[in-house]
């Protein structure tokens, strides 16, 4: 298995855990007991009946005729944009508080950069009645105040970080900083395939339920589990290993990454890791990321919130090394373009981080016969402000 975490956590040279000394007993009992918790017969039970119930899984695969006669190919939108509260990130989330909730902790903490994992995070919360402390940086709460609003009605404590450029990395400090200190009672949810291991196994074991329904959609549309392509947009990539999961050791099935370009990989305004970052340790991981001469963490930008993150996760750059996938750095005008034309012609308002996978499709050419499953990994209602400015409507 190629593309699967070894005993330590690493895929091939990137992975890991790196650690402060005082993490190191609850990340221990977490490697030690994550496999043997999550493959139970109950938890395995109460998470189907979650996703099924709750997020409204199996989500559609839906044919999307306009694109396809557009491009000439055959387009599958897998529709992550209909889960409860938006997006792919639910997927996660639930399956990290079951597992917070066997290991007998009330309490979870959180870091959030646009609020969006922090929404996903408090809802779960909610659900299950548990304590939910949320630290985003204090200029994120400034700029996303509906997602603020909508962890407190959900009953989280949003606390604001005021260090350093307050931002998602303050966030980050401060969070690890509260866990540390509260170690017994409290479980430290993280919203991407990055951490230390086992975060980047276990997200993609919780998100791997989007290409297990994409090969048995795909079996009773097309008669064959296996589409030729799969295309995600990858921040830290979550959505992204969901939908290869099922396909990362099968190279007849090729497998897209796109990137937020930002400017362009050329330019300083940018969030395309594989073109542009440097081997190092980001967030407890050993991975590529964008870094100064010291090798701390550059600021990453793009015009999607979820995507303008320094780095991505240890099997991206696993993949980049073994050339597993083919990545793309999707500017932000080439994003929202994408992103208007779904609208004109399947009526769907992606969210901006999914039109940098649909922006793929200008990019690249299919064949006619070719399956490529687009996973449209959130919606675009959230990103409405950002729309309407950019196209003056
Ligand atoms: C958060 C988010 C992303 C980026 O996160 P990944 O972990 O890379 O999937 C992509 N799309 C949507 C809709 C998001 O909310």
């Amino acid at each position: 298995m190629k593309y699967q975490v070894n005993q330590d956590g690493y895929y091939g040279n990137y992975g890991g855990a790196f650690i402060p000394e005082a993490l190191a007993p609850i990340i221990g009992q977490l490697q030690r007991e994550y496999i043997s918790i999550i493959e139970q017969e109950d938890f395995q039970k109460e998470m189907a009946q979650l996703l099924e119930d709750y997020v409204g899984r199996p989500t559609p695969l839906y044919f999307a005729k306009g694109l396809s006669e557009k491009y000439s190919t055959k387009v599958y939108l897998k529709r992550e944009d209909l889960c409860h509260t938006g997006a792919h990130k639910i997927n996660n989330t639930i399956g990290q508080i079951l597992l917070a909730k066997r290991l007998g902790k009330n309490k979870i903490v959180a870091e959030t950069g646009a609020g969006q994992h922090g929404v996903a995070t408090a809802t779960v919360c909610a659900l299950m009645g548990m304590e939910c402390i949320v630290y985003m940086g204090a200029l994120d709460i400034e700029r996303q105040a509906p997602n603020v609003a909508r962890m407190k009605m959900l009953g989280a404590e949003v606390r604001p970080a005021e260090s350093g450029a307050k931002t998602l990395k303050e966030a980050v400090d401060e969070a690890l900083l509260y866990w540390i200190e509260n170690p017994d009672d409290t479980f430290y949810l993280i919203g991407s395939a990055v951490g230390p291991h086992p975060y980047p196994d276990m997200v993609s074991r919780f998100q791997s339920i989007i290409s297990k329904e994409i090969r048995k959609q795909l079996l009773a549309k097309e008669g064959r589990e296996e589409p030729d392509y799969v295309v995600a947009c990858v921040g830290g990539g979550s959505n992204a290993v969901g939908a290869f999961y099922h396909f990362l050791e099968n190279e007849q099935v090729k497998l897209i990454v796109a990137e937020g370009g930002g400017e362009g990989a050329d330019s300083p305004k940018t969030a395309a890791t594989s073109f542009v970052g440097k081997e190092g340790v980001l967030h407890g991981s050993k991975t590529l990321f964008m870094q100064d001469e010291q090798g701390e963490p550059l600021e990453a930008y793009s015009v999607s919130a979820g995507l303008d993150y320094p780095g991505f996760g240890p099997l991206y750059a696993h993949m980049k090394e073994l050339g597993r996938a083919e990545f793309f750095a999707i500017k932000d005008d080439e994003a929202m373009n994408a992103g208007l034309a779904l609208c004109k012609v399947e009526g769907i308002i992606p969210a901006i981080e999914s039109s940098h996978a649909l922006a793929v499709l200008d990019q690249r050419k299919f064949k006619p016969e070719d399956v490529v499953v687009i996973n449209l990994s959130g919606r675009g209602d959230k990103d409405l402000d950002n729309y309407r400015s950019y196209f003056n409507f």
